[in-house]
């Protein structure tokens, strides 16, 4: 028997319109390419994605075709999110931080119709566009007079131009809502870039967990700044999240240097924030030397890599500001776990506390997740034994659009299941922790060194502002680990004392053989530490005993 209840599908327009309607005065601030602050509502921002739909009606593009964005975060691309899929088209966005090459190879995977972009990011349309079959029209997102008189672009329009153009009267259609809403391309960090494409279902599932008072807890009284890119598995649903709660959004645009984010949390009271590890670093590099604190500030999230334990201190304890680590990944748009602690742990002492909040946390409503060993046997969860980590729920990746990469082939689940790449122990309470993806693991003498760990105790050497452990191969152990680092400015220390420093922190056999300084980390597109590209520079590079 069937309930009797209404089955409305669930949409990315419905979101907007219930910001419109029931926090319509609710604020989105955007620092803008300009230069300037922009401010304007949820009402504003849902006249105008609609005003975008009418446009995409008007220059004859379809239902599931595919519209791109290369954006910073700002109230532009928030219209695209709503206007482009809520009209029944894909939002592709797109991470300007990879190479050009790369950028055209995903526009052509993908089939991009239409491409809108912010000016900043003019010379790397210049460099593709010929390059791009597939788009008709490329779209400066910019008023009519801030268009490049000459850009050898064909048919270059302005965003202002287009949604001036139309009546407004749109209204938004029904469909399924498993239809396709956006897509994102995983950074390549291990191969080439597959792309994730979410739903209007799993987007708005995915929208209702994260805003959960134990998940990214967001709530109309917040003021939210997420510095997480939104061409980054969506800005981790944050947009739609607020929307849904009428949340105040803060976009930062291009300023993401430390000064320029504690200027706007200041300035915004933003009371809630979301960025990788390296955005905080900045952050944290810029409030110590010039003793500053927070005024409105009170949780962070922070994912994307492992959150290191310093940096979890001293926004806690420097700052009062909650850390809540979270982990997922573009396949699963991207939230799987988030670290809350359970009433059990109040009672614990602060260090006892600190030891749940280093892990990645529990599995929220909607995600099942398992460790599994090589032959897929369940591995149990006693916070020890690790091993390959299993994940299914509705919204996560069932297939890569197209395939995997180049070659079309479809990656498949294993029974049912997504398998993260990551390797994980999970404990009796459920909580996850990633020891290490699985290509980065160190394998010495038959044991397995995390190579996070080991990162972890680099950093809290206060002379090192970054760390990556990576193997080298060795004829008797099969791997061993080495430690780059590149030190804070103006800090020293020698490679024989930050080796010292590892003594008592790590086993002996996990200590590494050596330390390599460098003067800046091989970062790749996502904010993240590219041990691919490390690698490839310590190519010649020979451990001590086997010089
Ligand atoms: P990619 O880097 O391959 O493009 P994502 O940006 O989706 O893909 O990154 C997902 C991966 O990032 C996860 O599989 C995991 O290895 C890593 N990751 C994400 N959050 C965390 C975290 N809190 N701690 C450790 N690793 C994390």
């Amino acid at each position: 028997m069937l309930g009797l209840m209404q089955s409305q599908p669930l949409s990315i327009s419905s979101l907007i319109e219930f910001a419109a309607r029931h926090h319509g005065e609710g604020e989105i601030v955007s620092r803008r390419v300009e230069g300037d602050l922009h401010r304007y509502t949820y009402k504003d921002a849902a006249q105008r994605a609609r005003q975008l739909a009418e446009a995409l009606d008007a220059l004859g593009v379809q239902p599931g075709e595919r519209v791109a964005s290369i954006a910073w975060n700002g109230y532009r691309h928030l219209e695209m999110y709503f206007g482009v899929s809520g009209s029944g088209r894909v939002l592709h966005t797109i991470n300007p931080r990879m190479h050009p090459e790369q950028i055209a190879w995903v526009m052509s995977h993908a089939q991009d119709q239409v491409v809108c972009f912010d000016m900043t990011f003019l010379p790397i349309v210049k460099a593709i566009h010929g390059k791009c079959p597939s788009v008709r029209h490329w779209v400066a997102l910019c008023d009519a007079d801030k268009l490049p008189p000459d850009s050898g672009i064909p048919n270059l329009l302005s965003y202002e131009v287009l949604l001036a153009a139309q009546t407004g009267n749109y209204r938004w259609p029904e469909f399924d809502e498993n239809t396709a809403s956006s897509m994102c391309y995983t950074s390549g960090t291990t191969g080439n870039p597959k792309a994730a494409l979410y739903s209007h279902r799993s987007t708005v599932l995915h929208a209702y967990a994260a805003a959960l008072p134990d998940v990214m807890g967001i709530s109309a009284r917040d003021s939210i700044l997420p510095v997480v890119p939104m061409f980054h598995v969506n800005a981790w649903g944050i947009p739609y999240s607020a929307a849904l709660t009428g949340a105040k959004l803060v976009f930062p645009g291009p300023g993401m240097d430390g000064k320029s984010i504690y200027d706007l949390i200041e300035l915004e009271q933003v009371s809630y924030a979301a960025g990788v590890p390296t955005i905080w670093q900045m952050l944290l590099g810029h409030m110590e030397p010039n003793g500053l604190r927070f005024s409105s500030l009170k949780r962070t999230v922070i994912g994307g890599s492992a959150c290191p334990p310093a940096m979890i201190t001293a926004f806690n304890d420097h700052y009062g500001v909650e850390v809540l680590h979270a982990w997922g990944m573009t396949e699963m748009s991207p939230l799987g776990t988030v670290c809350t602690l359970k009433s059990k742990h109040l009672a614990m002492s602060e260090e006892g506390k600190m030891k749940v909040r280093l892990k990645q946390g529990r599995a929220i409503f909607g995600i099942d997740m398992k460790i599994v060993n090589a032959e897929g046997k369940e591995l149990p969860w006693d916070g020890k034994t690790y091993g390959d980590l299993l994940v299914k729920g509705p919204w996560v990746l069932r297939e890569y659009f197209q395939g995997v990469g180049d070659t079309h082939a479809v990656m498949p689940l294993v029974n049912g299941w997504f398998p993260t790449g990551d390797v994980a122990t999970i404990d009796a309470d459920g909580y996850m922790q990633i020891t290490d993806r699985s290509k980065d693991v160190i394998k010495s003498g038959g044991e397995w060194i995390s190579s996070i760990d080991i990162e972890n105790i680099a950093v809290a050497h206060p002379a090192i502002a970054m760390a990556a452990c990576i193997g080298m191969a060795h004829p008797k152990w099969d791997e061993r680990p080495i430690v780059a680092v590149v030190k804070k400015p103006g800090a020293e220390v020698s490679r024989e004392d930050l080796l010292k420093f590892y003594e008592g922190k790590a086993a002996k056999w996990q200590i590494p053989d050596d330390v390599v300084f460098l003067d800046t980390m091989p970062m790749g597109a996502t904010g993240k530490m590219q041990k691919s590209k490390l690698r490839e520079l310590l190519k010649d590079y020979q451990l001590p005993d086997l010089r």
